[in-house]
């Protein structure tokens, strides 16, 4: 899987973390570089253009999100896959990120393997043939023996059944070919959501976020048929902290 030499950046003060993100990155084949300030972290982002940055938030001189917003400013770096390592406190993090053009968030503490998992996805990602973005626009889907392509704006949400996986728009639901691992490394992580095991929901076409017993929620699809999909408490916070409400 990794006949492709990539060089990723690591933008991170925190010895011990830079070390271990640097021995597994290197375990896996990538070529990395390291950075401990901000200001260096940018400067050598713009030298090098790696293939993939990893940014932390917290840095001496320029924090991440200053880094962020820098690179994706400049028409040489606007594109290079940028994974923000924030802390497990930060619950701004995410919307600021999703704001600033992040591609990806690991947590801290992390696991070498999560990060990995990661990266290799958003590297994945990036390859496609893109034009202006780093993902592709449609999807193919099946309904009886036919194929259509569904344009990912179009997806209210997905969900599966008995090991199926099914796409669902305002006016139908298709047979999918991709399972839900696979949509989430296809669909922009700024759009959907991940909102349960079963199902992925596009964030702009949820209606709202209905408390239905003591420590559970659901959704309200914004379709015509106000489908409700199942959410944990957890999930429910980190949505309600990307959507801002
Ligand atoms: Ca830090």
């Amino acid at each position: 899987m990794k006949e492709l030499k990539y060089t990723i950046l690591v933008v991170e003060d925190e010895p011990l973390i830079s070390e271990m993100v640097m021995k597994s990155l290197k375990l896996e084949g990538y070529t990395v570089v390291v950075a401990q300030t901000g200001d260096d972290g940018l400067s050598k982002a713009k030298e090098i253009k790696p293939d993939l940055v990893l940014l932390d938030v917290l840095l001496p001189k320029l924090d991440g999100w200053e880094i962020l917003t820098r690179l994706r400013d400049d028409p040489r770096c606007k594109d290079i896959p940028i994974i923000m390592l924030t802390a497990l406190t930060d619950e701004k993090s995410k919307v600021q990120g999703l704001r600033g053009g992040a591609d990806d968030y690991v947590t801290k503490p992390f696991s070498a393997l999560e990060l990995m998992a990661r990266v290799e996805a958003v590297l994945k990602r990036a390859d496609r043939p893109a034009h202006g973005g780093s993902t592709q626009s449609q999807v193919p889907v099946r309904k009886g023996d036919k194929i259509y392509l569904i344009d990912m704006d179009d997806i209210n949400f997905i969900d599966v059944h008995r090991d199926c996986t099914y796409l669902h728009t305002d006016d139908d639901h298709f047979l999918a070919g991709n399972t839900m691992m696979e949509f989430e490394k296809i669909l922009d992580s700024r759009k959907f959501f991940r909102a349960h095991r079963g199902y992925i929901v596009n964030l702009r076409k949820i209606k709202e976020i209905v408390k239905v017993g003591a420590s559970s929620f659901e959704l309200t699809m914004n379709d015509p048929e106000h489908r409700k999909i199942p959410m944990s408490r957890r999930q429910t916070s980190e949505l309600k902290k990307l959507l801002n409400i």
